[in-house]
């Protein structure tokens, strides 16, 4: 079985970036090289002005490589909550939003011709449970007023029975690494430039330009677009308190007979499926990273959802979720733009976001603008989520103080001091001993050992490292040294 995602496994890694190496100066400096990043790269490409987009890693290698790949307007319940919250008019926007970045997305694969198993599905919204039969019901006569054809269903086309359901056409499914890889070798130019493994650890900002350091460089620029997930910096903007960030797993397990539609459900346990080639992608099993330490808790209650024990790949996936609902898309400061907070729908939100920030870049009127701004006020849902927030945040951060040695797996790994220092050890199948400090270098949380993954994670802010230290993932800057 293989613990990374079917997408890092089933992708050409040709096509690699080097580092900078040098001072330079752009217009514009992207920071992550996800959907968001890189689909803003693509944006600029015939455009006259110097980019570069920074990867800490490689491109992709964040949370567009580990989601279930759906490209949809059907996104659980939003219309209902929307609506709720802001009204129908609002509502329909977002839903105007979606169904444009489909839009986005297919030009951009006929138009370029990208190889990325893109592919037109039906979407489903179902239910297993008879008390959500309504919640249903409520879904599909919103998205149905903005007239859009839905059909209402007693059973997924694979035959699994529900309790109730509809599906809408015309929404896709994708290989998001081959997207992101193949948009990025489109829009390479002497004045377009990528560099992997560069990560921008401080930005200053001077009059009328922005100092961005990388380890060893400094970069230059007018504008920055932050495409970086979850901003590594907590002033002036506050981040964990505007967003918190969910945990999923998601499995693959081959199949006989494959499908091209996508599914899932309103309720929790999550069953969200869909399939890729011979095999069955599932998501199930997500929560408030605050309280999601236990990885292999989580994978026994997804094989428990499922009914699924035999498969091939089993991966995490981190989004950042938002209080309202509504993604953050915008300015944030004076030429500093911010796109993150996807709840979970990054691949349209992502592509879409490439044009607003395009659109605000070159002071043209977009319509969402209003609608993602960041700096939006406080409404009704924000005020109810704002306290929960507050306290699952403040829940793991101390939680990961006091309980600093947590264990949920006997013998392998381990806690001790040595020099007086907290130290994580892992023991491999080979006996050899990986020694790191049991500290996230992000904001100084204890660690928790991912047993599926085999990686350390940080049950604050979701930064990830290998058995070695090295950060693969999330907010932190640094890797975990030990000396
Ligand atoms: C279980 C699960 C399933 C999902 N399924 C779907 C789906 O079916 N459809 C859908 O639309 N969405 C889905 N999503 C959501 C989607 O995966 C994300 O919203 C989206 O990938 C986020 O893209 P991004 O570009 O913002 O972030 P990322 O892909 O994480 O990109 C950010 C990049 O920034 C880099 N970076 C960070 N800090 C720095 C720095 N200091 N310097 C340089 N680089 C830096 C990172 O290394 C990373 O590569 C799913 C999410 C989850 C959790």
């Amino acid at each position: 079985m293989k613990n990374i995602s079917i997408w890092q496994d089933t992708v050409n890694d040709s096509g690699k970036y080097d580092a900078l190496k040098e001072n330079i100066e752009v217009d514009i400096l992207i920071i992550g090289g996800g959907i968001t990043g890189c689909s803003t790269f693509y944006q600029f490409k015939n455009d006259n002005i110097k980019v570069a987009l920074v990867e800490k890693n490689r491109l992709g290698s964040g949370a567009s490589s580990r989601s279930s790949a759906k490209i949809t307007f059907l996104q659980e319940d939003i219309y209902t909550r929307l609506n709720n919250t802001f009204g129908r008019d609002k509502a329909y926007l977002y839903y105007r939003s979606q169904k444009e970045a489909l839009k986005i997305v297919s030009d951009i694969v006929e138009s370029e011709k990208i190889d990325c198993d893109f592919k037109t599905s039906k979407s489903y919204l179902y239910t297993l449970d008879s008390s959500n039969i309504k919640k249903i019901e409520q879904e599909r006569n919103i998205v149905s007023s903005f007239k859009e054809k839905t059909t209402s269903i007693k059973k997924l086309p694979n035959g699994m029975r529900i309790e109730s359901g509809f599906y809408v056409n015309d929404t896709y499914i994708f290989h998001p690494l081959k997207f992101i890889k193949e948009i990025v070798k489109k829009s390479i130019s002497l004045n377009h430039r990528v560099y992997e493994n560069t990560k921008i650890i401080k930005i200053e900002k001077e009059k009328d330009y922005f100092k961005c350091y990388t380890e060893k460089n400094i970069i230059k620029t007018k504008k920055i677009v932050l495409a970086l997930h979850y901003p590594y910096f907590l002033m002036p903007y506050l981040m964990p308190f505007k967003c918190y960030l969910e945990k999923s797993f998601l499995i693959c397990s081959s199949v006989k007979n494959s499908y091209d539609f996508n599914a899932i459900n309103i309720e929790k346990p999550l069953k969200s499926i869909r399939y890729y080639n011979d095999y069955l992608l599932t998501v199930s099993s997500s929560a408030n990273l605050a309280f999601a330490s236990n990885s292999r808790k989580m994978v026994d209650d997804l094989e428990k959802n499922t009914n699924i024990t035999n498969y091939d790949y089993v991966w995490s996936n981190y989004d950042l979720m938002t209080l309202d609902h509504l993604p953050l898309i915008g300015y944030i400061d004076d030429n500093l733009i911010l796109s993150t907070g996807y709840n979970t729908w990054g691949n349209s939100n992502g592509i879409l976001a490439s044009t607003i920030i395009k659109d605000l870049i070159n002071n043209k009127y977009n319509i969402y603008k209003e609608l993602f701004d960041p700096r939006r006020a406080f409404n009704k849902q924000k005020l109810i989520n704002y306290p929960i927030n507050i306290f699952s945040n403040l829940y793991s951060f101390i939680d990961s103080k006091i309980n600093k040695n947590k264990v949920f797996y006997n013998g392998n790994p381990r806690f001790t001091k040595i020099n007086g220092k907290s130290v994580a050890i892992y023991k491999d199948n080979k006996g050899k001993e990986h020694i790191i400090y049991n500290k996230c270098p992000h904001l100084g949380c204890s660690l928790v050992f991912n047993e599926i993954e085999k990686t350390w994670d940080c049950q604050c802010h979701g930064s990830r490292f290998d058995l070695d230290g090295k950060c693969i993932m999330g907010p932190s800057n640094y890797d975990i040294g030990y000396k």
